[in-house]
């Protein structure tokens, strides 16, 4: 085994995993303790103040849901004014409050952390479980991050990164990474590979499709498109919604405002909506959920079948097929082009997602990867690609999600970088002083599909000062966007006709 191991990390919202190439060649998932290859993503405080990560928060949850943070990876990267940490202040239990940066901070236990923080212990803990298993100290890792992520969040999970001192070496993106599960079937063989794939990952929390051509070992990605707010939660909290109706329906009781009723719901809707992959008819019931006035107790006594779970879940499914049409109007290609779909994430094996997908496409799809551990073992595969001693050569060209851009007077969204534009890349502007002797620059960037740069998500505002004193419109300054290999933009400007650099700062101020 190398000395300095580089471990693939699937950092997911729900749960995460890790993956390597060992010695012999093979990709292995890394086992957590009771042979699981999972670990719940989810970090809580106990009332005697221990930190719990993993198993032991998750199993806690229903009993301090205040201290107890999950979905953190929805909130990583994000405005605290963004649409998206409204919804999850909604959602969740635990309090969601604005950080000084224009971020977010939780309370947890009455400590303050930021959600890199929360992500760190996270990956802290994979780092852990994979040393113990490899018998040697991990510092690097690949760690992927759904397509969909903007430049802030992929920054943000370099950062929880830093914050233990785990060099995250490359971000790649979830369904790049599957497709390298796919493509890459065996080290040994270098088997000639020409296939466009569809990747539809429909996993916890997020939706992620991606469509990319593989050529041998160069993955090139078409068209990328997602939604972060859709997965597998969203299925189990249409059925809660049908339970307490239900139960108000028959009883006259509003179970939503009773933490612990709630809980025990919520753990019995995912189990059956798990059966119901592969059974028709499931029996919903939880005895003593709660109490009459008159101390008498109350049962949940109901059923579920497959066809009303899929009547109450079709709408996402719609949603997730309209994205896959989009991205491939995008991509320029039709169904017919597609040679495989690959399945990932967990909320999959819904038959009818297979079934939708099926005559969507007019064929099923591939059985070639397991929708589980297709990221961490593309995570692994790009891993060992970057090792000194590899033999193993990938070529990754990949894009952004959404568009990068400036905003200009009115609020208009100016787009630099197109949805979909292949990374890395790199545009210039040229821009003029607007006044005498102006001596800075700035300029608010931001990342989205919206006209209006209010719609879209803040990545920072940019400062660059040290420009030549003179008259108004007479000093040009001319400006580079950078979008590296991972998706991040860096910027810089320089004064064109004494080619000297000017200095940048970067702000991420309150929109
Ligand atoms: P992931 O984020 O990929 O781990 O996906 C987790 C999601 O998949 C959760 O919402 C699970 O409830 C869901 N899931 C796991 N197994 C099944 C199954 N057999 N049928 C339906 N949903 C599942």
């Amino acid at each position: 085994m190398n000395k300095e191991p580089i471990i693939g990390i699937d950092l997911g919202t729900t749960n995460s995993c890790a993956a390597i190439v060992e010695g012999d060649g093979q990709v292995k998932l890394i086992p957590y303790k009771g042979g699981e290859y999972t670990i719940p993503s989810i970090f809580a405080i106990d009332d005697k103040g221990n930190e719990l990560i993993g198993h032991e928060a998750k199993r806690q949850w229903q009993l301090n849901p205040r201290n107890t943070v999950y979905g953190a990876k929805r909130l990583i990267g994000r405005s605290y004014k963004s649409d998206v940490v409204e919804t999850m202040r909604k959602i969740v239990q635990y309090p969601i409050r604005a950080g000084s940066k224009n971020d977010v901070v939780l309370d947890v236990a009455k400590k303050e952390f930021t959600l890199q923080e929360i992500s760190a212990r996270i990956l802290n803990k994979i780092r852990d479980v994979a040393s113990n298993y490899l018998r040697v100290p991990v510092r690097r890792a690949v760690v992927t991050v759904p397509a969909y992520f903007t430049d802030r969040q992929r920054q943000s999970v370099k950062d929880a990164g830093k914050l233990i001192d785990l060099e995250v070496v490359r971000i790649i993106n979830e369904p790049t990474a599957a497709s390298l599960a796919y493509g890459i079937r065996s080290l040994a063989e270098n088997a000639h590979v020409h296939e466009k794939v569809v990747v539809y990952d429909l996993g916890g929390g997020t939706f992620d499709v991606s469509i990319i051509e593989i050529r041998d070992r160069v993955f090139e990605v078409k068209a990328t498109g997602g939604d972060i707010f859709l997965g597998g939660i969203d299925f189990d909290n249409a059925m809660i919604r049908y339970v307490l109706e239900d139960f108000r329906a028959k009883h006259g009781v509003d179970l939503s405002t009773d933490p612990v009723a709630m809980q025990r719901i919520k753990d019995l809707a995912e189990r059956t909506k798990i059966d119901l992959s592969s059974r028709e008819e499931v029996p919903f019931n939880i005895p003593f959920i709660t109490m009459t006035a008159q101390g008498q107790p109350l049962n949940i006594e109901m059923k579920f079948t497959r066809k009303q779970l899929e009547q109450l879940t079709a709408p996402f499914i719609d949603r997730t097929l309209q994205m896959v049409a989009r991205v491939l109007v995008d991509s320029g290609l039709s169904t017919r082009d597609i040679d495989e779909v690959l399945l990932v994430g967990g909320q999959t094996r819904m038959p009818v997602v297979q079934e939708r997908l099926t005559k969507f496409f007019g064929k099923p799809p591939s059985k070639g990867v397991h929708p589980d551990e297709a990221v961490a073992i593309g995570a692994a595969l790009y891993a060992h690609s970057l090792q000194d001693d590899t033999n193993l050569r990938i070529q990754l060209l990949d894009v952004i999600p959404m568009a990068i851009g400036l905003e200009k007077a009115g609020g208009a969204f100016h787009v630099v970088f197109p949805r979909n534009a292949p990374i890395p890349n790199a545009k210039q502007l040229l821009g003029t002083t607007s006044f005498d002797n102006q001596t800075e620059l700035s300029m608010r960037i931001y990342q989205g599909d919206g006209e209006y740069v209010s719609q879209n998500e803040l990545l920072g505002d940019f400062n660059f000062s040290g420009i030549r004193p003179d008259r108004a419109g007479q000093v040009q300054v001319e400006i580079t966007f950078d979008v590296n290999v991972e998706g991040i933009l860096t910027m810089r400007a320089r004064d064109p006709q004494t080619g000297r650099e000017m200095k940048t700062t970067v702000r991420v101020t309150q929109s």
